[in-house]
């Protein structure tokens, strides 16, 4: 896509899959083939991204919806729709070659942290660490050797904020070659698009906010360079971890009610928040303003316990943006991964709870919260 969408997100996501072709489906059927009739050999021997449908690793009707109408929305050129998060993550760092260097937040999904020190044990990659305070300090780590920025906000589960625009415009003045890469898996494009502020390359853990049912594994990157789209199409159709059509039909779906969704998230988890704030027990909350993520630190380890055992609208289980709230202790799981004095120092203690506020009424998980807290 080359140019700008102007209909509305809503618009976008509601036809998502409204297809003009065969017996005219309003929602596109899914798609169970394996592989597809060649219309002629030169299609068959032809090898660009654009030939058309071949065999399924390669491409497939229902992900390339949710392709197109994830490019659409976070304003790039090519979406790849995979596996999982994790497996987006991969796809990005595909292009690293050994000796190449990484630079990352030192505040990101645990997972990274793993994969960043396998590729750098593994493969030669040089992995570095920022802060997150000084723009400056970032750019000092930066040589000619570093080709990927890493970046996440809000941070999870700290909820940290970063200017994605501040930061690709100082990475891309010291070379503009460097890719600035943003886990927006928190915001969704219905609150940010960091491309659209500078950055190359976006992705999602489509498990969370765009699945919004907790019901499916995905990941997403979209990109704005075509160059780059041909480069992470090769790797993916080469390792095979290419998101099933029927996993594709059920996320987009979910797209269709992610403005409604997004919306209803942050309304409740404003006002959980709010009550948060002055609840017993509760020192500290953050909330980054938007979507439906906040976290919380208690008085003490004996009411973590108590809260994590006590919660009955409220799940006590490992994951984010769905339709049912869940509460989770980043320090032993989410983040289990990153270094004890790195998670001590990030302000991910024992004592910090995460919690991704569904779409149940508001008032009956603040009851929930209320009588977990033991008031
Ligand atoms: C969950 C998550 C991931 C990993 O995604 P999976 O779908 O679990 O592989 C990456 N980044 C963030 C911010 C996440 O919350």
């Amino acid at each position: 896509m080359t140019e700008k969408d102007k209909r509305a997100f809503e618009t976008i996501v509601a036809e998502a899959g409204s297809i003009k072709d065969g017996a005219n489906p309003v929602s596109q059927p899914i798609y169970l083939s394996a592989c597809y009739r060649h219309p002629d050999l030169r299609q068959a021997i032809t090898f660009d991204r654009l030939r058309g449908y071949t065999y399924s690793r390669v491409e497939a009707p229902n992900r390339k919806v949710v392709e197109e109408t994830l490019a659409t929305l976070e304003e790039g050129c090519q979406g790849f729709a995979v596996a999982s998060g994790m497996a987006a993550i991969q796809l990005v760092l595909s292009i690293l070659h050994t000796g190449d260097e990484l630079v990352s937040l030192d505040d990101l999904y645990g997972g990274d942290f793993r994969y960043f020190r396998h590729v750098e044990s593994h493969y030669g990659v040089i992995f570095k660490q920022w802060d997150g305070r000084k723009v400056a300090d970032l750019v000092k780590l930066l040589n000619e050797k570093t080709r990927i920025v890493w970046l996440e906000t809000p941070s999870n589960p700290t909820m940290k904020k970063l200017d994605i625009q501040q930061i690709a415009a100082a990475v891309h003045a010291y070379n503009k070659d460097i890719i600035v890469a943003v886990d927006n898996t928190f915001y969704t494009p219905y609150y940010q698009k960091p491309l659209t502020e500078g950055a190359d390359v976006v992705i999602h853990s489509a498990t969370k906010y765009l699945g919004g049912h907790n019901d499916i594994l995905g990941g997403i990157v979209v990109v704005k360079d075509e160059k780059l789209a041909d480069d992470y199409f090769q790797f993916t159709i080469t390792v095979g971890d290419t998101m099933s059509n029927f996993d594709a039909w059920l996320l987009t779906r979910s797209l269709k009610t992610l403005p409604l969704r997004m919306k209803q998230h942050a309304a409740s988890a404003k006002k959980i928040a709010k009550f948060l704030e002055t609840a017993p027990h509760v020192e500290k909350v953050l909330y980054p303003g938007k979507a439906g993520m906040i976290s919380f630190y208690l008085d003490s380890e004996a009411e973590v316990e108590r809260v994590l055992n006590s919660v009955k609208v409220i799940t006590f289980a490992e994951s984010l943006g769905g339709a049912e709230s869940l509460i989770t202790i980043p320090y032993y799981q989410t983040h289990d991964d990153v270094e004890a004095d790195q998670r001590v120092r990030l302000g991910i203690t024992t004592k910090l709870l995460r919690l991704s506020v569904g779409l149940e009424d508001p008032d009956d998980l603040i009851a929930d919260l209320r009588q977990a807290l033991g008031d």
